[in-house]
């Protein structure tokens, strides 16, 4: 084929594209705002698995919320249509749970990084998760402060080198899931920004949970990790939660937790009573 004949053949493919995702309904979560997150980034594979999800369980947009603290995810509200909130550093867990709180019949999510999650936010995120508020709270952990350009952050592995670390982070890094699970997480799911189609999966039985949704994504921050965090690492190192994993056997998801291995799905789920139905029971005894 020559230049024109590829150009047309790529323009075809484009429409084509573009045809389909008008098509599908996904957009209509979309604001007119486009984002400003940097050309490659993972956040847009979370984005198109999460309007996926909210597509397929038909969340009107009147009934949706996304919150989120600061960083490149903060970013996230002005992209959506629906209710939003900016919130500050870490603060957008107890903000969502509030927004729940005052009116259950909406879809709450809460957006933020890792370092907004686990560094500035790290002492809210604990309480969220006992409290089983029934909201959604996706974390993009890149490993890295990326809106401050790229800054070791709670979740970088030891030796990375970064503009805070040049000689090699020093630092133990968390481990989010085992920290979940320590706290009482009563939805646990893991995802990566690669695979958008298996996070519409993953984000649909989230967002049904009726309690507090964890869901750590890990992904790729392509202008400031070159040797962790890739696409090319990840590519091939993502499987499947094992087949014989039961979601409801807290023992076996703790020992998936602290696998080195790298896994998507749903790793953990009870049914304890959610704040909202704990409330309810109050609220009849306090009536006598
Ligand atoms: Fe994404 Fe990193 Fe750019 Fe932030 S700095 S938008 S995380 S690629
Ligand atoms: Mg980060």
């Amino acid at each position: 084929m020559n230049n024109h004949t590829d150009k047309q053949q790529l323009n075809a493919d484009v429409a084509f594209h573009l045809d389909s995702v008008t098509e599908s309904g996904i957009l209509k979560y979309r604001s007119d705002a486009l984002p400003t997150w940097c050309p490659g980034c993972g956040y847009y594979g979370i984005t198109h698995g999460l309007t996926q999800a909210l597509n397929e369980l038909q969340i009107e947009n009147r009934n949706l919320v996304l919150i989120s603290g600061i960083g490149c995810a903060g970013r996230y509200p002005f992209f959506v249509n629906g209710y939003g909130f900016h919130t500050v550093h870490g603060r957008g867990v107890p903000v969502a749970c509030g927004v729940k709180m005052a009116n259950p019949e909406l879809t709450v999510l809460a957006v933020g990084g890792d370092g907004d999650g686990f560094g500035i936010g790290g002492g809210h995120l604990p309480h969220g998760i006992r409290r089983n508020v029934d909201i959604t709270y996706i974390v993009f952990d890149n490993s890295i402060y990326g809106l401050t350009k790229g800054q070791t952050s709670p979740t970088t592995p030891i030796g990375q080198v970064s503009k805070t670390t040049p000689y090699g982070n020093p630092d133990m890094p968390l481990r989010p899931v085992v920290m979940g699970l320590a706290y009482g997480a009563s939805f646990l799911g893991l995802g990566y920004a690669g695979k958008p189609d298996e996070l519409k999966g993953l984000f649909k039985q989230a967002i049904l949970h009726r309690g507090f949704s964890f869901v750590v994504i890990t992904t790729p921050c392509l202008t400031f990790d070159h040797v962790n965090i890739t696409y090319d690492r990840m590519r091939d190192i993502w499987e499947p939660m094992p087949k014989d994993h039961d979601p409801g056997n807290f023992e076996s998801a703790m020992a998936l937790a602290i696998d080195p291995e790298y896994y998507y799905g749903v790793l953990y789920q009870s049914n304890r009573p959610s704040w909202d139905d704990v409330q309810a029971d109050i609220a009849v005894k306090a009536k006598g």
